[in-house]
């Protein structure tokens, strides 16, 4: 039987970094200096990706999270990662989709003041989920290709970092951050 392969590209080097894409767990990326959250304003635990951290964390992790809250839509915080196997959790607020605007300029701010305070904190390794493309609803493709343009673009100027992974939860979402990867990668060199 045939089997179709849809080309992907799941490792590239952008400047001394690379950028990959897998599929996994986030609270599972023991090799990575810090982790990205997608909280809520408020820092608490919730659903979704934010649940899984918190759950993994501990519960120091909110009452950390209580003296930075709330934040704003774009806006990233950094915490201990306390029972995590990362040295710290970057906590970002996505913007929620049809509702905080302009949302692609929110969802870019998420990924490059991430990769900032990354850097800040000399930081070598982080990793991110797909801010904003769960309960917030960001359609998956338009924040795949905010989330690797903001990335790449930041990886070319000087920074600490030499690992940025994307940890995508479903093979779907995978395959669609490779294709966006894949057509950035032709489209913008
Ligand atoms: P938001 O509120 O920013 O939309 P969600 O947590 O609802 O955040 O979803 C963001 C993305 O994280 C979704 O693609 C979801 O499938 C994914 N996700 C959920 N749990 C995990 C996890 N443990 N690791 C990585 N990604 C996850």
């Amino acid at each position: 039987m045939q089997r179709e392969e849809t080309p992907v590209d799941t490792s590239i080097t952008v400047g001394h970094a690379v950028l990959e894409l897998v599929q996994g767990d986030i609270t599972a990326q023991p090799d990575l200096d810090a982790i990205v959250n997608a909280a809520n304003a408020q820092l608490t635990t919730g659903g979704g990706v934010a649940g899984a951290i918190h759950r993994a964390a501990g519960p120091q992790l909110a009452r950390a999270g209580r003296a930075l809250a709330p934040i704003r839509p774009g806006e990233v915080v950094v915490t201990d990662a306390f029972n995590l196997p990362n040295r710290r959790v970057l906590h970002a607020l996505g913007p929620v989709y049809g509702q905080d605007e302009p949302s692609d300029v929110l969802l870019a701010s998420c990924y490059r003041r991430a990769l900032e305070l990354a850097a800040d904190e000399e930081l070598a390794s982080v990793g991110f989920p797909a801010i904003s493309t769960g309960v917030f609803g960001f359609p998956l493709r338009p924040a795949a290709e905010v989330a690797l343009r903001t990335v790449r673009d930041a990886l070319r100027q000087p920074t600490s970092l030499r690992l940025v992974r994307f940890v995508l939860f479903s093979p779907d979402d995978l395959r669609v951050h490779a294709e966006v990867l894949a057509e950035l990668e032709r489209s913008e060199p």
